[in-house]
């Protein structure tokens, strides 16, 4: 009997600080149950869920490829010190550090934070050969990858805004 009553404020115990640490990442993303700033575990979930969740400028983004009119997003210009997440997933994707002024009119990277936070696709849509950048947590679509960066790494991470959400340091 004791022991049982041990494990469930242990179980009650866990349950609460689960809840108050998605609380605490998903500020804004109150109707996104996935959204999270610290849980990397890959997520499966299907277009038809994510339609249900995401606004639609961002699900036709993320999930259908759609891309945002230059000069138009919210980061394009941006310099301000902080992170960048995905704004579907909460997965940690850029450092501003890694930003640099682009003319393209999209948020433009060298490096992502992490290696595995993002995974390439050959895309070959619009007649063109480009690869595609997606967010490896979510599978949704980030942006494309070009080889006109800056050094160290002479990449051009070339993103949506709206695929992105900035926190600050
Ligand atoms: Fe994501």
């Amino acid at each position: 009997m004791k022991s049982l009553i041990i494990l469930s404020i242990a179980m009650l115990f866990t349950l609460t600080s689960v809840n108050a640490q998605h609380l605490k990442s998903a500020k804004g993303h109150e109707n996104n149950p996935y959204y999270s700033n610290t849980d990397m575990k890959k997520l499966n979930v299907s277009d038809a869920e994510w339609k249900k969740i995401l606004p639609p400028a961002l699900y036709a983004t993320a999930r259908e490829q759609a891309t945002e009119k230059p000069f138009t997003g919210q980061y394009w210009n941006a310099n301000a010190k902080g992170t960048y997440y995905c704004a579907v997933c909460g997965n940690e994707l850029f450092k501003s550090d890694a930003k640099f002024a682009s003319t393209c009119g999209w948020p433009s990277f060298f490096e992502p934070l992490h290696k595995n936070s993002v995974i390439y696709h050959e895309d070959h849509s619009y007649g063109m050969d480009r690869t595609e950048v997606i967010c490896a947590r979510c599978g949704s679509h980030l942006g494309h990858i070009f080889d006109d960066g800056p050094a160290p790494t002479h990449k051009r991470y070339c993103m949506n805004s709206i695929s992105l959400d900035f926190q600050p340091d």
